[in-house]
């Protein structure tokens, strides 16, 4: 986390001013804690740079969907963007506003395209032509017309891990720009649709900014030259994206790259928006787990933790990295290499490897950096009722989503007739 928002009072981690044993002690382990100013402050990272000039701001709700978290943002005065009619329901139960949002995402089906309409949201990221041409079907039968954005593939290699790069040439997303460009251009064949923007997304934790840089520029010429040809747009969308600091990583400046970004816009005499989803949320939540077990073995020390690949899937995916620290510390004790795996039945059910630690069954630990695609990636898997979340704001907690039960696992579940 924002270790602004994370650190030890008198040797006990506390996020903001609760102390995270009390907060296991309350509401069991494991547990997500977010912390309601680090995510006000990050929002507000993004928001102050763009001051001044035309933009939106949308954040993207998969990082972290649960509802107080999208209300929070909404009253922060967030846009969304969104990739499922899953969450275009929430982003509406939560109380954003429907004019804010952008619908992203290469397989939207009919029923999600019409309620998006329905909703009256501001813009359709398109993906592909065939998609334009459904889109464009669904506002005719209406009688009304979409706003939308082409994506464009604009065939970077974003240097991030191969699974969050969506910005290659072999990459499902988007439209090669010269397609685009006949697209644009032939925008008449579409009466439904009007075209307002362009749209890029390279990929997630771009901690390299020379392929994104390229990738907002090819977007810019683009603009250019349909411009050329009397195209006008309103907006061109620069995607998601911005890094956070799990480990040692250096990285780019997010301040200068907006600043880059609003320069390309403004030149154009256009507006601008971005979809920060991770640089929002990851560094507000700790994932708060006990040790059950430590267990040596000839290989080397395991720390057995109540929590796993279910709560949080990243590192078993993406072999990514978090920092954890021990809730307690134990200054008296001696630190010792070991890894720290979950209780699920896989060999990726790990969250740390080769880390030195000194730990005992019955410690807490906090997963630190844990706010982005961890409860969103969550999963009922090897059948675990899925974490309770809680927000904290100063000493005051809001639990935002209970525990699940037993009971909740098998809710949706029929045995067959006798
Ligand atoms: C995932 C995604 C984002 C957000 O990415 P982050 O790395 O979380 O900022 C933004 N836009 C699109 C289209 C996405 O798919």
């Amino acid at each position: 986390m924002s270790s602004s928002r994370c650190s030890y009072r008198d040797g006990v981690l506390q996020v903001e001013k609760a102390s995270l044993p009390v907060l296991a002690q309350h509401f069991g382990t494991p547990l997500y804690v977010y912390s309601r100013r680090a995510i006000t402050e990050a929002w507000q990272g993004f928001a102050r740079p763009l001051a001044g000039t035309p933009h939106l701001a949308c954040y993207a709700v998969k990082a972290n969907s649960t509802l107080a978290i999208l209300q929070l943002l909404a009253q922060l005065g967030a846009g969304f963007d969104i990739v499922s009619v899953g969450e275009l329901q929430r982003v509406l139960r939560a109380g954003g506003d429907p004019r804010r949002i952008v619908f992203s995402g290469v397989g939207k089906r009919t029923d999600e395209l019409l309620r998006a309409l329905d909703a009256g949201i501001h813009c359709f990221n398109v993906e592909s032509e065939t998609e334009l041409l459904r889109l464009n079907e669904l506002t005719l039968a209406r009688g009304t017309r979409a706003a939308v954005a082409l994506r464009i593939n604009p065939d970077v290699e974003s240097g991030t891990h191969p699974h969050v790069a969506t910005g290659h040439g072999a990459a499902k997303f988007g439209i090669d720009p010269a397609r685009a460009e006949a697209v644009a251009l032939n925008m008449g064949k579409f009466p439904g649709i009007c075209l307002t923007g362009l749209a890029c997304h390279v990929g997630s934790q771009l901690v390299q900014a020379a392929p994104w840089r390229a990738a907002a520029k090819r977007l810019a010429q683009l603009a250019d030259r349909l411009a050329a040809q009397g195209i006008t747009l309103a907006h061109l969308d620069f995607g998601g994206g911005f890094p956070v600091r799990y480990h040692d990583e250096s990285l780019p400046d997010t301040g200068a790259l907006l600043k880059e970004f609003r320069t390309l816009a403004e030149a154009r005499g256009l507006g601008m928006l971005i979809e920060p989803g991770r640089a929002i949320v990851a560094g507000a939540g700790v994932l708060l787990t006990r040790v059950e077990y430590v267990k040596p073995t000839p290989h080397g020390r395991f720390v057995i933790v109540d929590a796993g690949m279910t709560e949080l899937i990243r590192p078993a995916l993406y072999d990514a990295w978090h920092e954890i620290r021990a809730v307690i510390s134990r200054t008296e004790a001696k630190a010792e290499w070991c890894d720290v795996v979950g209780p699920v039945c896989e060999s990726a059910d790990f969250f740390a490897r080769d880390r030195r630690l000194a730990v005992q069954a019955g410690d807490l630990l906090a997963v630190m950096d844990a706010g982005a695609y961890g409860f969103s990636m969550s999963s009922n898997y090897n059948s675990r009722p899925r974490a309770a979340e809680v927000l904290v704001d100063g000493e005051h907690v809001t639990l935002i989503r209970r525990r699940e039960t037993l009971d909740d696992l098998m809710a949706l579940e029929e045995l067959l007739p006798e």
